[in-house]
């Protein structure tokens, strides 16, 4: 009897069922296992953050909403600025506002024709340098 025919004539392994698996451990520590007892942290150190602002803001002159006398850092004149005025979030934000309770667009255009809504950009009329900005409160 060769091993082939025995394996017809078998009987079919036993078959057991699989025991579930047991369930795993719960990880009460996610992916940041506590330090093992006796782990001291190093010390951190203390976050230097400079804050280097991009936009340069010459001189200490608050520029209002609108001509403001000043010197202009780029060319050092006494000069009185030259306003233009944008539009920012709070003209969009109000203009909305506006729409939904006028139920139309027609307040819309309101926000953008009022300067207190407008960022008041400052520019040097002599070189045309940005001066700064005045954002409405
Ligand atoms: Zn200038």
């Amino acid at each position: 009897m060769d091993a082939t025919m025995e394996n017809k004539m078998g009987l079919p392994p036993p078959y057991e069922p699989a025991a579930p698996n047991p369930a795993p451990p719960p990880s009460y520590f996610g992916d940041n296992p506590p330090p093992p007892p006796g782990f001291v942290a190093p010390p951190v150190a203390p976050r230097t953050t400079v804050i280097t602002s991009a936009t340069t803001r010459p001189g200490s002159t608050k520029l209002g909403p609108g001509p403001t006398g000043t010197t202009c850092a780029t060319c050092n004149k006494s000069i009185v600025t030259r306003v233009e005025y944008v539009p920012n979030n709070r003209t969009h934000i109000v203009s909305a506002a506006l729409c939904v309770l006028a139920g139309c667009c027609c307040g819309c255009i309101v926000p953008y024709c009022m300067r207190s809504c407008k960022t008041a950009n400052h520019y040097c009329p002599q070189c045309k340098a940005f001066v700064g900005s005045h954002q409405p409160s």
